[in-house]
């Protein structure tokens, strides 16, 4: 099988970089367990890579590299062997490698839709679902959670495909098809271990979703002030009141109070009844966004005149403003141009049991420390998404319905990455989880990652059962503590 060497891998940003030993292009799942045993006969380490969206180092190895774009077709091409009791909703089954872009078009030619997703299209399903990757509403999880069925390569090669218990695939015709080749694992244990794994249980090959018809959604952007959206997190009644909330903030006061862009989307009739203006953002929003100068102008600005920071998160939330926008669902989720900014991102966890609202005052307390301190400034606003609780063992929802906060930075602001820093470690001290594509500064010492994760020690089982060698161990799963060396021997 071809591969290439010497050859740098980048995540799209630039700011993770690695010369592995060789990287692949598998094009089947036999291909892909035939190179995770080449690796385990040449005792090196192997990863499959997404899109390289995590600003983290999660897809870095050393070792062999797998790119995504042979397994990327939608729908997969083998057959699904669904029951015909199956009760869940419609499904859909893709390959690994598929960006969320392609499948979001595949579901509606199809008259289908994701039931959730976050605010960008670009990563793979693979890439999204391993890192728990969200959006916001607290009716829904993460797309992990609409995860119904994983083919994933394992140590040996071997294939299995790992459902829940109630899963789709009818063994008897899955077995008939495919005798003891490959194995099917219904098990609620395995699967919440799996669902979430960081690149760590395997090489995923194939994946089926749940998914739902097609639908619209309408989203409004209001300002508020912070008293205001402070009390309507405590009663917490705009979570059932709308399908989706989230909110951007600045964390200055430069006229006494913080504001808040609230955004809240629900289903809604066509939009193809609604006026020309209501079916698109603000196309001036949009543009500038685009503009290649845009950061650069911001961060000449920010570094002349650093306190002016303040007064331009003000301008970039007012410009968001918005009474009416209605669109075919995945157009509404995917935030827009602003994805195109070269910024970077931690994004932490909190569990919404009122330590989140500390969390966010406690957020404007560190943006105030270091804009005292060394003129350090947010070059973008804050947001904040809600997510409900999952029951996958390593997801950053694990257990609670959660805040998600996300830190997000533009490239070149000058002490950029120590703010992120200092938030990070500040909200730890409210049960902080960092999301594990994002910038984070997590270490595996002191039992740090296992005290964060109450089913740690049953990810790490069923990790020791898949991968008894570490063949799937990596940088990253040196730094946090996820290596096979922390095995039970
Ligand atoms: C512009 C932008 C917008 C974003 N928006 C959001 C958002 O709205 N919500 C949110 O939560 N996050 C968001 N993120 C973070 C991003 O979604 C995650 O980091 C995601 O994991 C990236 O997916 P990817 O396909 O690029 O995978 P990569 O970053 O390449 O890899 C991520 C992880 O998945 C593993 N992996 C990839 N493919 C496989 C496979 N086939 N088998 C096993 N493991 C595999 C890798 O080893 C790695 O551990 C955003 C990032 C960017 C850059």
């Amino acid at each position: 099988m071809d591969f290439e060497t010497r050859k740098t891998w980048k995540n799209h940003l630039g700011n993770q970089r690695i010369d592995p030993l060789r990287i692949y292009t598998p094009r089947t799942i036999d291909e892909v367990a035939e190179i995770v045993r080449l690796a385990e006969q040449m005792r090196v380490t192997v990863r499959a890579v997404g899109s390289g969206h995590s600003w983290s180092d999660a897809a870095l190895t050393e070792g062999f590299l797998l790119r995504p774009e042979g397994l990327a077709r939608v729908p997969a091409p083998e057959p699904d062997f669904v029951r015909a009791d199956w009760a869940g909703g419609p499904l859909a089954r893709v390959e690994a490698g598929a960006r969320v872009r392609a499948i979001n078009d595949h579901l509606d030619r199809n008259g289908l839709g994701l039931v959730n997703m976050g605010g960008y299209d670009g990563q793979t399903v693979a890439g999204v679902i391993s890192t728990a990757t969200h959006g916001s509403g607290t009716r829904f999880g993460s797309l992990s959670d609409f995860v119904r069925s994983l083919d994933i390569v394992v140590a040996g090669g071997a294939v299995r495909r790992i459902e829940p218990k109630d899963g789709p695939t009818d063994r008897a015709a899955y077995e008939a098809h495919h005798g003891d080749r490959r194995q099917l694992i219904q098990d609620d244990h395995v699967f919440d271990a799996v669902a979430v794994g960081i690149g760590c249980m395997g090489i995923i090959c194939t994946v089926m979703i749940e998914v739902r018809e097609r639908y619209f959604l309408r989203e409004v952007r209001e300002l508020h002030p912070w008293s205001k959206v402070r009390a309507d997190l405590v009663d917490g009644g705009v979570h059932e009141a709308n399908r989706h909330y989230e909110l951007i903030f600045s964390p200055y006061a430069p006229d006494g109070e913080q504001n808040c862009l609230v955004t809240t989307r629900n289903i809604a009739p066509d939009a193809r009844t609604r006026p020309w203006d209501k079916r698109m953002r603000n196309w001036l929003v949009e543009a500038a966004a685009l503009f290649p100068l845009t950061p650069h102008i911001i961060n000449v600005l920010l570094d002349t005149r650093p306190s002016l920071a303040p007064r331009l998160l003000e301008r970039a939330m007012r410009s968001l403003v918005k009474d009416e926008y209605v669109a075919i669902s995945h157009e509404v989720f995917n935030i827009g141009l602003a994805n195109f900014l070269p910024a970077y991102s931690s994004e932490i966890a909190v569990p919404m049991d009122g330590r989140h609202i500390a969390a966010v005052e406690r957020i404007f307390e560190v943006a105030e420390e270091y804009a005292r301190l060394g003129r350090v400034y947010q070059s973008s606003p804050i947001a904040l998404r809600f997510v409900r609780r999952s029951t996958a063992y390593l997801s950053m929802m694990h257990e609670s319905d959660t805040m998600m906060i996300e830190l997000i930075g533009l490239s070149g602001n000058d002490g950029g990455y120590a703010l992120l820093n200092a938030y990070e470690k500040a909200l730890y001290e409210f049960g902080g989880r960092p999301h594990w594509g994002q910038i984070n500064t997590l270490t595996g010492s002191h039992g740090f990652v296992e005290k964060m994760y109450p089913r740690y020690a049953d990810w790490m089982e069923v990790r020791q059962r898949l991968d008894p060698d570490g063949v799937f161990d990596s940088p990253f799963t040196k730094r946090v503590g996820l290596s096979s060396d922390r095995f039970v021997r």
